[in-house]
């Protein structure tokens, strides 16, 4: 989760102009299931939480025509684009030279299929081991020929193929690229094992293949459309206490000021534990009861926020990132208007998102009902998660 990780840049390298495609238009513009292939490259690390900031590298002679239709018609505004050099390393370096995240992701604009998962892995490997690469095993019997003749069978034991992203800390990015002033590499981690040192290897896909050719172009589409479509999925939650004297009043994570508090187990705070269930629900996960039970110590005056906390990590171990959540308050006093703001900003912090995911309301019950009378608050939510496995 992005708390154990510093900011990240990812470099997206799409600086070649050629084609293998026999067009005229660089492959990164070639439509992959009706959207420009670099547009699918980007909303994958656009997906990915662990991104703060992306860098686009562009072949000059095609900036704007690649940023109005790969980039701008899908909403991908913060996108940063710059012109790239005459080789692979110079692009990287002028990406490299705009990107300010203390760990540096690079990978090549024609790889669209890359999972926001591998993403990920390869930002923390690179974090622990100063540098890291997705790569896969060959599993082919090589050969190597001259002429069309097979002249010997190289041994495959070990042999890995290289993939992107690949991932820096910073300064060492930096120096590997000061040591390629005259040279290039086809890959970023081979400037570094120039400087004598070595990158982690994180197992990458074999989806995660570089699109060349025609042929590559139709692989990949027969792999999007094969794929299941995942579609958000929202669960909802329903949650009553008692109001009583001597108790404070816990509410979406805030204390609020009233002559009563709300009875129950934990802190009782009624829109945390709507909530709770919101998100245990859209991630089919059960239920608070379930999950923290009232007959367990352990959860004597746990504070919403803990549960929250709690629930947001199981949907997330799950595979499930929250999109949004609203959540009412039914009662007639005390009023939260004041404590709107502060609410949303607690929940988001316990949910580790940021708060304009997070809508916080109030209704009243007409004077009927334990809610009107007040005897009583309750709260209802709803939580819409997406699937990023
Ligand atoms: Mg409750």
């Amino acid at each position: 989760m992005p708390d154990t990780l510093p900011s990240v840049s990812a470099v997206i390298v799409a600086a070649g102009s050629g084609t293998r495609f026999g067009g005229e238009r660089p492959k990164q513009l070639a439509l992959l299931a009706g959207r420009p292939v670099l547009s699918r490259t980007l909303q994958a690390f656009e997906a990915s939480r662990v991104i703060s900031e992306i860098i686009l590298v562009l072949p000059a002679d095609w900036l704007e025509t690649i940023i109005d239709e790969a980039v701008k018609p899908y909403g991908l505004t913060g996108v940063k684009c710059v012109p790239g050099g005459e080789n692979r390393t110079e692009s990287t370096r002028r990406g490299f030279e705009v990107a300010s995240g203390a760990i540096i992701l690079v990978h090549d604009g024609v790889r669209p299929l890359v999972k926001v998962d591998l993403i990920e892995k390869v930002a923390r490997a690179a974090w622990e081991h100063s540098a890291a690469l997705a790569a896969v095993l060959v599993s082919d019997t090589l050969k190597k020929v001259k002429d069309g003749l097979v002249s010997k069978t190289v041994d495959r034991d070990a042999l890995w193929r290289a993939q992107t992203p690949q991932g820096f800390k910073r300064d060492l990015l930096a120096s590997a690229l000061a040591g390629a002033q005259a040279e290039t590499a086809t890959d970023d981690v081979g400037l570094v094992e120039r400087l004598g040192l070595t990158a982690f290897v994180v197992p990458g896909s074999l989806s995660n293949f570089k699109i060349t050719d025609r042929e590559d172009l139709a692989m990949a589409e027969a792999l999007l459309s094969s794929a299941p479509a995942k579609l958000p999925r929202t669960g909802h939650g329903y949650d009553l206490h008692r109001l009583a004297p001597g108790r404070p009043l816990f509410l979406a994570g805030v204390e609020i000021p009233f002559e009563l508090g709300l009875l129950g187990h934990s802190d009782a705070d009624v829109m945390a534990h709507a909530l709770v269930d919101a998100i245990l629900g859209a991630a089919g996960l059960g239920d608070i009861g379930l999950h923290f039970p009232d007959s367990q110590a352990r959860w004597a005056g746990v504070s919403g926020s803990a549960l929250l906390k709690e629930a947001m990590a199981k949907a997330r171990a799950a595979g499930f990132e929250l999109v949004n959540a609203d959540v009412t308050l039914v009662g007639e006093r005390p009023k939260i208007g004041p404590y709107r703001q502060a609410m949303a900003e607690a929940v988001a912090l316990a949910l580790s998102v940021p708060a304009n995911l997070i809508n916080i309301k109030a209704t009243t019950t007409e004077g009927l009902e334990s809610t009107g009378q007040g005897l009583a608050l309750a709260a209802l939510a709803t939580a819409t998660v997406q699937d990023r496995r």
